[in-house]
């Protein structure tokens, strides 16, 4: 099946009268293998617009919320992720390792803040409810239900130790759909997995609104996760 892009590429194709009578035959939009864009065309990690305007995910996270951060905690990790990445080239160039440690670990930190606040943008935007077709069975066989799913979920993410985040992931070697939590942005990971929905519980990520109440944030959180984007990650995770 055509993705997206193979559509654009095909420009003749839909340009002038074609459009007029594609659009006439109500032909569906081919489906579009999901991926995440971290990447410029230079290759320097950047930080994608946000998918909804800044008061989408009201009255769960409030405006301010998404502001601050956006601007001023995802889109200064995509920065950092670059310095990092070019003090290891200078570091390479001149022979001189002796920051190599601080500048390894601000480039997990970094790129791994900025891949799932990526995510993270995503996921969110939607109108919550249950998921549906292959996720659901996924979620059901590995979990028991989408109840139980939910409860662990909220409860590991609740519990993160100090900052982090709460993961939904599928391992593509073993194959299965597992809860993971994350200190920082780059801690207890399992190598492999593929996150799939990440509840951010940094405190910036909350606090304006539920102070101290991680909890009560989880649980709203569910009411806004776009269970098609989860999906999509899915199908694309397994394939
Ligand atoms: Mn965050």
């Amino acid at each position: 099946m055509k993705n997206r892009r193979d559509f654009v590429q095909g420009g003749a194709l839909v340009a002038g009268a074609a459009l007029a009578a594609a659009a006439a035959t109500a032909q569906p939009m081919p489906k579009k293998r999901y991926a995440d864009r971290l990447t410029d065309e230079a290759g320097r990690y950047a930080v994608a617009p946000l998918p909804f305007p800044s008061d989408a995910l009201e009255p769960v996270i409030d405006a301010k919320t998404v502001e601050l951060h956006y601007n001023f905690h995802h889109k200064p990790a995509a920065t950092a992720a670059n310095n990092a990445e070019a003090a290891l080239a200078k570091a390479r160039d001149g022979n001189d390792f002796a920051l190599v440690k601080h500048y390894q670990k601000e480039l997990s930190f970094q790129l791994s803040s900025h891949l799932l606040h990526s995510i993270y943008w995503t996921n969110l935007g939607g109108k919550g409810g249950e998921p549906k077709g292959d996720l659901a069975s996924a979620l059901g066989s590995e979990f028991g239900s989408f109840a139980k799913l939910k409860a662990q979920l909220a409860a590991a993410t609740t519990a993160v130790e100090a900052s982090g985040w709460g993961i939904l992931g599928y391992h593509p070697v073993t194959r299965k759909l597992m809860v993971l939590q994350c200190e920082n942005h780059q801690k207890l990971t399992a190598w492999g997995v593929t996150p799939l929905l990440v509840l951010d519980v940094f405190e910036h990520a909350y606090y304006l609104k539920y102070q101290n109440r991680r909890g009560e944030y989880v649980n709203a959180l569910f009411n806004i996760v776009n269970w098609d984007n989860v999906a999509e990650r899915l199908d694309a995770a397994r394939t």
